[in-house]
C-alpha cells in the first residue's frame, strides 16, 4: 500500500454531535474515497457527552482520579465511532469501528493524561486493504495491564496526530467548528482573523496557553514526527489553516495571536518552609501526578517566604491532594483563586521585536487590569488576571497588537 495515500481525519465533538452530522460526515468521507483517499476516521464523543460523564463522576467523588474515571469519560467516544461506522455501512461501505485496546494504542498509566507510548498499525493496515474504513476512538489508549487510559481533555487531536505519524502519513485532517484557526478565539474576539498558516512552534503555544483548537500533545507529535496539521471546518469545504515547520513561513508578524484560558487556578500558600527542599518536593510530587505547573513566583514577606503558582482548573483536585500531602500538619495558609484567566499574546516575530512586554503592560495599565502573575518565554507573554476582565483584555490586546479583521 502508498503510505502517503493514506489520510486520516479527525472529527470534534459539535462534527459528531448529532445524528444528522454523524450522517453528513460519513456523506462527505464517501466523497473523499470516492476521489481516491484512503482515510482513517478518530472521532471524539458527541458534544456535551464527555462534559456530562466529567459530572457524573464528580457526583460522586470530584476529587476521585484513576482507573474508573479515564473509563467512564472514555466512554462517550465508544457511542460516537459506533453510529459513525452505522452511517458508513447504511451507504454500502464497510467500516470497523475501533477501541483503543482492538487497535493497539499503548500509553503509561498516568490515568486522565496518559501519554502515548507506541501505536500499532497492523489492525488498520490490514483493513484498508481490504476496503474497510477504520473508525477509531479519539481520547483513548490502554496502559499495559489492558486498563482504559485517557490522554486529557481535547486529547482526540493527539490520537489523530499520532495516529497519522504511526502510519506515515505526511498530513492530519481535523476537522472542527471553526474554518480555521483565528488570531484570537472567534468567541471572545469577534474581529479575530483568520490565520493561513502558522508554525508548529507558536501553535505549541497558543495550545498550552489555553487555546482549545488543537490539544497540545498533538502539535508536539506533528513537529517531531514531522507530520503538518491542517485545521479545517466540518461545515465547509474550504482550505484550513496549516501547522506547519517554521521555514515554510514567509513572514512572521510580531505577534501571531491572543489566547486566553479561563480555567485558570492560582494558589497562593504563606509561609512555605525556607530554602529550596520544600519546592522540590512539592513540584517533584505534582509532576510524578502529571501535573505541569504553570506560572510560578516566590516572595519574601514578614512571615517568611511565600509561593504562588497557577494551575489549570481540571489539575486541582490532583494539586489538592498533593498539598494534603506535603504540607501536612504544618501551619501554613493556603488560597485558592479560581475565578481567574490567563491572556497572552504569542509570536515567533517576537524575537527580533523588542517593546512587545511595554506595551502588552500599557493596555493592561489604560484598561486598569490587575495583574497576578506573569511569564514570559522568547515568543510569547503571558499574565493571570480576574477572569472578569479577561475579554476586555483579550479585545485590547488584539487590537493593539493590529490583529483586527480590517486592519491590514
Ligand atoms: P472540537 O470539538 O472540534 O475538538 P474544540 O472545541 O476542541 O473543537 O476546538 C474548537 C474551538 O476552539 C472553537 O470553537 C473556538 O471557540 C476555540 N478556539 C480557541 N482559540 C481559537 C483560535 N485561535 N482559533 C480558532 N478557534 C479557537
Ligand atoms: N471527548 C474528549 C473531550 O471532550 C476528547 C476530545 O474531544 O478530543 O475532551
Ligand atoms: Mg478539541
Amino acid at each position: 500500500m502508498k503510505l502517503n495515500s493514506i489520510i486520516v481525519k479527525k472529527f470534534g465533538g459539535t462534527s459528531v454531535g448529532s445524528i444528522e452530522r454523524i450522517e453528513a460526515v460519513a456523506e462527505r468521507m464517501i466523497k473523499d474515497i470516492q476521489a481516491g483517499q484512503k482515510i482513517v476516521v478518530v472521532a471524539s464523543a458527541m458534544s456535551g457527552e464527555t462534559n456530562r460523564l466529567v459530572a457524573l463522576g464528580n457526583q460522586i467523588d470530584p476529587n476521585y482520579r484513576g482507573l474508573a474515571y479515564d473509563m467512564l469519560v472514555a466512554s462517550g467516544e465508544q457511542v460516537s465511532i459506533a453510529l459513525l461506522a452505522i452511517a458508513f455501512e447504511k451507504r454500502g461501505y464497510r467500516a470497523k469501528p475501533l477501541l483503543a485496546y482492538q487497535l493497539g494504542i499503548e500509553t503509561d498509566n498516568l490515568y486522565s493524561k496518559a501519554r502515548i507510548h507506541k501505536i500499532k498499525t497492523e489492525v488498520i493496515e490490514n483493513l484498508l486493504r481490504e476496503n474497510v474504513i477504520p473508525v477509531v476512538a479519539g481520547f483513548q489508549g490502554v496502559d499495559e495491564n489492558m486498563n482504559i487510559t485517557t490522554l486529557g481533555r481535547g486529547g482526540s487531536d493527539t490520537t489523530a496526530v499520532a495516529l497519522a505519524a504511526a502510519l506515515g502519513a505526511p498530513d492530519c485532517e481535523i476537522y472542527t467548528d471553526v474554518p480555521k484557526v483565528f488570531t484570537a478565539d472567534p468567541r471572545l474576539v469577534p474581529k479575530a482573523k483568520e490565520v493561513d498558516k502558522l508554525s508548529f512552534e507558536e501553535m505549541m503555544e497558543m495550545a498550552s496557553l489555553g487555546s482549545k483548537v488543537l490539544h497540545i500533545r498533538s502539535v508536539e507529535i506533528g513537529a517531531k514526527h514531522n507530520v503538518r496539521i491542517h485545521v479545517r471546518s466540518t461545515f465547509e469545504t474550504r482550505e484550513g489553516t496549516w501547522i506547519v515547520p517554521e521555514g515554510e513561513i514567509m513572514e512572521n508578524p510580531v505577534v501571531s495571536s491572543v489566547t486566553h484560558d479561563p480555567n485558570t487556578v492560582v494558589i497562593k500558600l504563606n509561609p512555605v518552609p525556607a530554602g529550596t527542599d520544600f519546592l522540590a518536593e512539592l513540584f517533584e510530587k505534582l509532576a510524578a501526578r502529571g501535573v505541569s505547573i504553570d506560572i510560578i513566583t516566590q516572595s519574601q514577606s514578614e512571615h517568611g517566604q511565600r509561593l504562588a503558582f497557577s494551575v489549570t482548573v481540571e489539575d486541582l483536585p490532583l494539586t489538592n491532594k498533593v498539598l494534603d500531602e506535603v504540607l501536612f500538619s504544618q501551619k501554613v495558609e493556603r488560597i485558592t483563586m479560581d475565578k481567574m484567566a490567563k491572556i497572552s499574546v504569542i509570536g515567533v516575530g517576537m524575537r527580533n521585536h523588542p517593546g512587545v512586554a511595554a506595551r502588552f503592560f500599557q493596555v493592561l495599565a489604560q484598561q486598569g487590569i490587575p495583574v497576578h502573575l506573569v511569564t514570559t518565554s522568547e515568543i510569547k507573554i503571558s499574565a493571570v488576571i480576574d477572569s472578569d476582565r479577561m475579554k476586555d483584555a483579550a479585545n485590547a490586546l488584539h487590537s493593539v497588537f493590529d490583529l483586527d479583521s480590517g486592519s491590514n
